[in-house]
């Protein structure tokens, strides 16, 4: 992982606590305004690592394989999709160009960017919601979000790809429509 841009930002009301947070491609860290820089610079690493290791445990299983992934998706399908959503095949691919995912709703095919491996587990599920819902709904009305939003942290997850996408200067989106309609028809 490569080394974050970080924003320090003293608080005069903060005494003790320190504490950081990521926000799109940088990492900010808040110290109490009477911290030395040598307690800055100490903190500031432990912050970072501690920040790391907690990506990494909240990161999906379904990261290991295909089989993994597949395996979350029966999960998924059971809890939010009455267990209806069945996928004949689904696996990592390499990165794409445009898309986080996309689906062949006729052949029943859904394949996930291997862009998305790092990102926590809750926003992996969205995207294999997503997906899934499109086995039952092809296009992206309002019958289709009715499933996907029995996933509750839809909205959230929402917002934390477009972050993804702006950060790395891409232009990514879920799937897009033209490649559903396709397969519909
Ligand atoms: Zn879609």
């Amino acid at each position: 992982m490569a080394e974050p841009q970080v924003e320090v930002r003293r608080s005069k009301r903060r005494r003790q606590t320190v504490s950081a947070y990521r926000d799109g491609d940088k990492v900010v860290v808040l110290l109490p305004a009477r911290m030395s820089r040598a307690e800055e610079k100490r903190w500031v690493a432990d912050m970072l690592s501690r920040l790391q290791r907690s990506e990494v445990r909240r990161r999906s299983p379904a990261r290991d394989s295909d089989e993994a992934l597949a395996e979350r998706c029966r999960e998924l399908s059971a809890k939010y999709l009455d267990g209806t959503a069945e996928p004949t095949a689904i696996k990592w691919v390499p990165p794409m160009r445009t898309r986080w995912a996309s689906c062949t709703p006729s052949e029943g095919t859904i394949r996930v960017s291997r862009r998305l491996r790092d990102v926590p587990g809750w926003v992996l599920d969205y995207v294999l919601v997503h997906e899934l819902a499109h086995l039952l709904v092809p296009g992206h009305g309002p019958a289709f979000w009715k499933w996907v939003r029995r996933y509750p942290k839809t909205e959230r997850a929402i917002g934390y790809l477009e972050g993804l996408s702006a950060a790395a200067h891409l232009d990514l989106g879920l799937d897009d429509d033209a490649d559903v309609v396709d397969a519909k028809g």
